[in-house]
């Protein structure tokens, strides 16, 4: 598991992404990976997934998951599954689950640890500012916008993405990058000025250094594999303070998305 650095969020926070390492299934999709609808074998996902959920101790119905559209979307996981790329949690909640290979996960979580959010960020959504929205939810719950912590995890890089007029032209100078096939979008600058322009303190988000498309070992990566690749999953959880309670972490619904 990928995990963000100690005491970024509060001890009934838990955020993490999973690596490729550890699992069944072979090919573009080694080892572990998560998402059906792939090309994958399904038998080798659900062991895969059922792995996951085993070392995590969340009960056999997995964790809320959506139907993930590069939207700005941010639902309660009660709401799920639906078409939505971020979770609103709080410490009643159950388990959440964003998919990704390449798009960025991030999760907020304020400082008390009464609210979070989980999110699925492409550059669709640095470019619909989901993260900026995710950050106003909580503060509408009261939080001060310094009292939020984020992390953004693995994604990949600008080392990695070049990217045409059309996405470029979307974003600012500041977080595009000279690359040898033109021009490249720093999606994780993308996402963290996006959220310290909501108001959170620049030492307060965490973006994580590893590249997807760079790391071939530990990550997949739609653009390294041209399509041809397995999903991660990025699961956040808030814990009731002092009573880790894992009974409602099979509230997600009936169909789960793929
Ligand atoms: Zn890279």
């Amino acid at each position: 598991m990928w995990r963000p650095p100690e005491g970024l969020f509060p001890a009934n926070a838990w955020f993490g992404m999973t690596l490729r390492r550890g699992g069944g299934s072979s090919g573009p999709y080694a080892s572990l990976n998560l998402g059906l609808e792939v090309g994958d074998d399904r038998g080798s996902v659900l062991r895969n997934r059922a792995l996951v959920l085993t070392a995590l101790g969340i009960d056999g119905a997995g964790p809320a998951r959506l139907h993930q559209v590069h939207g700005s979307r941010i639902v309660k996981p009660f709401e799920a599954p639906c078409r939505a790329d971020g979770f609103f949690l709080e410490p009643e909640d159950p388990w959440a689950a964003v998919s990704a290979a390449d798009c960025a996960p991030v999760a907020i979580v304020a400082r008390t640890g009464a609210f979070g959010a989980l999110l699925h960020s492409g550059w669709r959504g640095a470019r619909d500012r989901i993260a900026a929205l995710a950050a106003r939810l909580l503060v509408e719950r009261g939080v001060e916008a310094t009292d939020l912590r984020a992390a953004i995890g693995p994604c990949i890089h600008a080392c990695c993405y070049p990217v045409g007029p059309e996405v470029a032209g979307d974003f600012p100078r500041e977080v595009l990058r000279p690359h040898p096939a033109g021009v490249a979008l720093d999606l994780p600058l993308a996402i963290a000025r996006a959220l310290t322009e909501a108001g959170l303190p620049g030492d307060a988000i965490h973006a994580a250094p590893e590249c997807t498309s760079c790391r071939a070992d530990d990550f997949y990566s739609h653009r390294r594999d041209r399509g041809v690749t397995g999903r991660h999953w990025a699961l956040l959880r808030l814990e009731r303070s002092g009573a880790p309670d894992a009974r409602r972490a099979g509230d997600g619904g009936s169909s789960a998305p793929p």
